[in-house]
């Protein structure tokens, strides 16, 4: 196995990362920034090396300096996590290059899914349905208004190369396509580095449903299942569960083999995730994610396996630690992404010092987290604090078990979106799993919802977080006395 992996990322998915290494007996290595200096990730690893000042640009993203820590520390192996350079082919060649194994996919499919007009086409070959629209990048306004006519308005216009929802653009109609266009590009090229766009038929309250998939060297690819990632701002995902209560045990085999055919054709090998739209019983391919992605842990909950350990075994050269007739999808799991943000005003992110930390416990609950009481949440990177995972034998066990998790959760000195969560859990559709990707914007009294649980009296909530001051005041008072002491022998 290997000897030491390297982990080119930050917070809570280094340390996920790192977990899993720390099991399988392997050495780690951090990498930081200025920012992250003393944090959570950097004091887990075995070893902690500061590569460069806060901005990503200049830290996690400098190829350069990530490799030459990789050699100087003698690293076997780099996981990058997500974001940041984790499909970023250029990087994936580099550590080849150096000896360095990536853990990921291979350069070469990597440039494939990371062109989402290429990965549609391939697919496309393949015969897995995808979004109607066209298979390939448009500039021409021309063009556009041909492409928008054939599959009809209302139209998306997509960054080819872009994530994180950033640079989607709905059409209405012709008379706005050429501008929408224009601007489309220009918001890529800025965002990517790309101004490549394509246009799609644009779905109406679609579901976001994807599928796990493992790929190794031997040529085995299997899926783990589906995740239902439907409650999304600004097309970012905020909750996420499995099973999704949209799949009959059919659907959920016919989207697996769609997806493991998918990966097939291009040869995958290493975690990934195939994404679909899901719309009146039939589902579309949206893209593929080649890397572990932020909602694995829910996947992880139902089916008990480790997908980070797989990635590395898959690396290292070794077979599947199952086969497909092995995975069983026991009980439901729901994930809440707990976010550094203003939840009264307009969840805007609100990065900052932590004064007080009291994650949930108890049966069924899991933190991944890269914070603790004394962390801080940097205005540079994701807003992300923490993730919530409950794992419950059916899905109303689950909710349950999440509405008690986020009353225990205590994060002081910052804001999160914790009572936002909260309403959510006690909201009628979400209970009914009556899900779309638009549910927010239609649950239009969530946020009158959150400030009453937030009013609630004498909830458990306060009284956690008296425990938590308490425990401070309990610190000062001892400090003060250790002073005393010394002043006293003096
Ligand atoms: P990104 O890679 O930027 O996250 P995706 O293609 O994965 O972009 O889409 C993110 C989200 O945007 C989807 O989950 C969905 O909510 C919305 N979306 C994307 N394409 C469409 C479409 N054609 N119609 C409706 N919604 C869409």
């Amino acid at each position: 196995m290997f000897e030491k992996i390297l982990v080119a990322n930050r917070g809570e998915i280094a340390v996920r990362v790192m977990r899993a290494c720390r099991e399988m007996g392997i050495r780690t290595v951090a990498v930081y920034s200025e920012a992250d200096r003393g944090s959570l990730f950097a004091r887990y690893a075995d070893e902690a090396h500061l590569i460069g000042p806060a901005p990503a640009s200049r830290s996690y993203l400098d190829i350069d300096a990530i490799i030459r820590t990789a050699i100087e520390s003698g690293a076997d192996a780099i996981h990058p996590g997500y974001g940041f350079l984790a499909e970023n082919p250029r990087f994936a060649a580099a550590c080849e290059a150096e000896g360095i194994r990536f853990i990921g996919p291979s350069a070469g499919v990597l440039e494939l899914v990371g062109d989402k007009v290429a990965a549609r086409r391939a697919m496309v070959e393949a015969g897995v349905p995808v979004v109607p629209g066209a298979n390939e990048s448009v500039a021409d306004p021309d063009r556009a208004r041909e492409i928008a006519r054939a599959i009809g308005f209302p139209v998306m216009i997509k960054p080819a190369g872009g994530g994180g929802g950033i640079g989607m653009t709905i059409v209405e109609d012709e008379a706005s396509l050429s501008n929408a266009l224009k601007s489309a590009r220009s918001i890529a090229d800025t965002a990517f580095g790309i101004a490549d766009v394509y246009i799609e038929k644009y779905l109406h309250n679609p579901r976001h449903i994807e599928i796990q998939i493992l790929g190794d060297s031997e040529g085995n690819i299997i899926h783990l299942g589906e995740r239902e990632c439907s409650i999304q701002r600004r097309h970012q995902k905020l909750i996420e569960e499995s099973p999704s209560t949209a799949l009959t045990s059919e659907l959920r085999a016919a989207m697996g083999s769609v997806a493991v055919d998918a990966a097939r054709r291009v040869g995958y090998q290493g975690a990934g995730t195939v994404e679909f739209l899901f719309s009146e019983q039939k589902f579309y391919f949206l893209e593929v994610n080649a890397r572990i992605q932020v909602e694995h842990p829910v996947t992880e909950m139902v089916t008990g396996i480790d997908i980070v350990k797989e990635q590395i075994g898959i690396d290292f050269g070794l077979p599947l630690s199952v086969r497909q007739h092995d995975i069983r999808i026991s009980g439901s799991a729901i994930e809440c992404r707990i976010n550094a943000e203003d939840p009264f005003g307009g969840f805007v992110p609100a990065p900052g010092r932590i004064r007080g930390y009291h994650p949930p416990a108890g049966p069924g609950i899991r933190v991944d987290s890269g914070v603790c009481s004394s962390g801080s949440v940097s205005p540079y990177y994701d807003p992300m604090v923490a993730k919530l995972i409950v794992w419950g034998r059916d899905r109303d066990e689950s909710i349950g078990r999440m509405q008690r998790a986020l009353q225990e959760y205590i994060i002081t000195g910052i804001r999160t979106n914790i009572p936002f969560h909260r309403a959510v859990m006690e909201n009628r559709r979400f209970a009914a799993g009556e899900l779309g990707t638009h549910f927010i914007e239609e649950e239009t009294h969530l946020v009158e919802e959150m400030k009453k649980i937030t009013e609630r009296e004498n909830s458990l909530t306060e009284r956690l977080s008296k425990v938590v001051e308490d425990k401070k005041r309990v610190a000062a008072i001892a400090a003060a006395a250790a002073v005393a002491g010394m002043q006293g022998r003096e």
